[in-house]
């Protein structure tokens, strides 16, 4: 496995557009069969090098391998299976209820590929994040170019390998680069363009798709809040905060970003979160920046934003704090800001923007109510995480914010559930992906009727000359 990234020339670029182009004229992706065989390949890949993976991932993230297997490699071999059973279903014709005096019409709606799609994905979930879209591509019939991210250049490097060995090269192609090699495909005509990552360059991406008047699925990124009602357990919401937290080191699209809870709760749930991540990353083992089960920031300069946000917040650093410049990693910090009424917590640096690293503010405030209007004072969040049993509170919250999803007394665990859709709302992004979901964004919905001749005499009334009497009621 070659460890620096080789980037696609330029010119190979158009090159690979016009082979995804020929190929979709040609309708090789068309018939199920080579779409199931596909994906099944697609499974086998993903099978047979989930070690190669896992290590590469490792290398450009220090991320546990544990977590490659359980959040990446094993989702999309599963969901690769389950695309090839339900293939049949998802793209057969639909024939929707009618009125009687419509049916002898055959009203149908088809499921059409849309043509050669464009994915661009992230480095923080590197796997799952560019096969899951893949998966959707091929399920759909879609030729496909992917973009991974070049600040995991091992991994990158690696997919580009292995996509050969495996997928038809005339249908589904790995370009490696940056924003050169992005800004060069982004220039080019596409059926979809289905991007993930953050919300400057999805700005870019939707602006570059309109030239062309290309459809686009965006999954960008926010500050996914975290609602406590006071009366929930709070050693148990700590500890499934925390897991959502630290693991790949926060930098997870739907990690917590902030918790907000009342001023009584604080005290119990900074000892609970101190005695979790203990238990989590013992001290007599070095804690979390010695353990082998945490990952660290992915590049120096994320590294600098992240320990920059701690040196720049008026909040007080209750748990952690402390940073290894040379593995680039940062302690799982707890910083309370304090009650959101006093000002100065809207202004925190730790507010700006999405944390997208181990740093966890706490925000406090009175009451349930004081939450929902904190986080509606907000943009719309990918995700929103509520802790509580209490029905009315998971009511009120459910139906006075707005959020992609939202997620009741757990975080993170949403992912393993691959009957609903992931997606954001507002400027957490738009278009959906998981299954059907990625299916119905590379689809077409080909609607079409095919009139009888010997429908002639109802249809005579709209022949001109036109006569008033025909709407006489
Ligand atoms: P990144 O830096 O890897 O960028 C994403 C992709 O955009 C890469 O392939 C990169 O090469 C490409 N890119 C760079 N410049 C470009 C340009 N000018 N034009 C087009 N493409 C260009 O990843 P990132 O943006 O740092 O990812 C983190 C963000 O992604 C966070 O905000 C996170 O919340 C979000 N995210 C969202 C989801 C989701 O499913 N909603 C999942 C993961 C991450």
């Amino acid at each position: 496995m070659s460890s620096t990234l080789k980037f696609t020339p330029l010119d190979e670029i158009e090159q690979i557009h016009a082979l995804l182009y020929k190929t979709f004229k040609s309708k090789t992706c068309h018939p199920l069969s080579y779409r199931r065989t596909q994906l099944h390949k697609l499974a086998r890949l993903v099978q047979e090098n989930a070690e190669l993976i896992a290590d590469a991932i490792h290398k450009d993230l220090g991320k546990p391998k544990f977590e490659v297997y359980m959040a990446e490699t094993g989702p999309i071999v599963e969901r690769c299976l389950i695309s090839a059973k339900s293939l049949e279903e998802w793209s057969k014709d639909e024939t929707p209820e009618v009125p009687e005096w419509q049916k002898a019409w055959k009203p149908t709606v088809h499921k059409t590929p849309k043509g050669p799609v464009l994915i661009i994905s992230p480095w923080n979930y590197p796997l799952i994040l560019s096969l899951q879209s893949l998966t959707a591509a091929i399920s759909a019939g879609c030729p496909a170019a992917i973009k991974p991210s070049e600040l995991v250049p091992n991994f990158s490097q690696l997919l580009a390998e292995l996509i050969p060995k495996y997928l038809d090269q005339s249908a589904y192609r790995v370009v490696n680069g940056g924003a050169a090699e992005a800004t060069k495909l982004l220039q080019l005509r596409w059926a979809h363009i289905f991007y993930t990552g953050n919300g400057r360059i999805g700005r870019i991406v939707a602006t570059a798709a309109a030239q062309h008047l290309t459809p686009v699925s965006l999954e960008l990124g926010g500050k996914c809040p975290v609602l406590i009602d006071p009366e929930y357990d709070i050693d148990l919401a700590a500890k499934r905060i925390l897991w959502g937290k630290v693991t790949n080191a926060g930098q997870t699209c739907i990690a917590p970003d902030y918790i907000l809870t009342t001023p009584s709760t604080l005290p119990p749930l900074l000892t609970s979160l101190r005695n979790h991540l203990t238990t989590f990353y013992p001290s007599d083992s070095g804690g979390p920046l010695s353990s082998p089960n945490y990952a660290h920031i992915v590049s120096r300069s994320h590294f600098n934003r992240i320990t920059s946000l701690l040196k720049r917040t008026k909040g007080k650093v209750e748990i952690g704090g402390k940073w290894d410049e040379e593995k680039l990693s940062v302690e799982p910090s707890v910083v309370v800001l304090g009650d959101a009424t006093q000002g100065g917590v809207e202004e925190d640096a730790l507010m700006e923007d999405e944390i997208f690293g181990p740093v966890l503010p706490v925000v406090l405030v009175e009451s349930v109510q004081e939450m929902v209007d904190f986080v509606n004072a907000r943009d719309q969040p990918l995700a929103a995480y509520a802790f509580s049993e209490n029905e009315g509170v998971r009511k009120q919250i459910l139906e006075n914010t707005i959020s992609g999803g939202l997620f009741f007394n757990d975080t993170f665990q949403q992912l393993a559930v691959n009957e609903i859709p992931f997606s954001g709302v507002g400027p957490s992004g738009y278009g959906a992906q998981v299954l059907k979901y990625g299916f119905n964004d590379f689809t077409h919905l080909r609607s079409s009727i095919t009139m009888p001749a010997a429908a002639e005499p109802h249809l005579a009334v709209r022949y001109p000359p036109y006569t008033d009497d025909a709407f006489k009621f």
